[in-house]
């Protein structure tokens, strides 16, 4: 004897519970902590103005998501390898994907995969990037109260990314290394004080550890 069957008629109503578990599952999958409408018109089930019809706002609805209810930020590629070069900074080594959703990143992987594709793009271009020559240029402000400099105090990005690396992203006076010890947290410091005529140059930069630093600048 043939079962019966229930079939779902097409009318049925698509509940609250079905709409914020697309969206989740849409966010899961383009791993963001927040959608547009847009993003998830492309690659959501249901009509996007509906859902947010049915809870008051599009916002509203990611809230009930739990997701970011905030517009997408997107950064500049500046912000998102500035994010890397921390990360790698505190590891004393290359990051791996997983440190984007852990301190002291403060960008996740979503920014990354939407700028670059995927992550190992994202480091490949970091690294390509670090690795440019630079002229370094005085920003005006610094033009004007120091004449006698020809570089600014803070070393960019690839200078830092130079330096840690020529060290081994290690501390030049003790060898503390936060990759063997990540209590360990490594700084950038001028060997001789930029405030004593040093300049941000290669040469006159050095990794030191935290406990090197302070002891350095009582020194002075
Ligand atoms: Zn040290």
């Amino acid at each position: 004897m043939k079962k019966f069957e229930f079939t779902e008629p097409k009318n049925t109503p698509i509940s609250d519970n079905d709409l914020i578990n697309d969206i989740i599952s849409v966010a899961n999958v383009l791993a963001v902590n927040t959608l547009t409408m847009k993003l998830y018109s492309e690659n959501g089930k249901y009509d996007v103005t509906n859902i947010a019809r049915r809870f008051g706002t599009w916002s509203k609805a990611l809230s009930k998501a739990n997701l970011n209810p905030g517009n997408i930020i997107n950064y500049s590629d500046e912000e998102l390898f500035e994010n890397i070069l921390k990360i790698w900074q505190q590891k004393g080594k290359q990051p791996v994907r997983r440190d984007l959703s852990v301190n002291p990143s403060t960008i996740s992987e979503g920014p990354y995969n939407r700028r670059f594709e995927s992550w190992a793009t994202a480091l490949k271009e970091f690294i390509t990037y670090a690795n440019q020559n630079e002229n370094e240029v005085l920003s005006e402000k610094d033009e004007e109260i120091i004449v006698n400099k020809t570089t600014n105090r803070d070393p960019s990005l690839r200078l830092r990314f130079k330096v840690l690396k020529r060290d081994n992203f290690s501390c030049c006076q003790c060898g503390a290394s936060p990759a063997k010890d990540n209590s360990v947290e490594l700084h950038v410091d001028h060997i001789k004080p930029w405030s004593k005529g040093g300049e941000t140059v290669l040469e006159n930069l050095q990794t030191l550890c935290s406990k090197c630093n302070l002891g350095k600048s009582n020194l002075d």
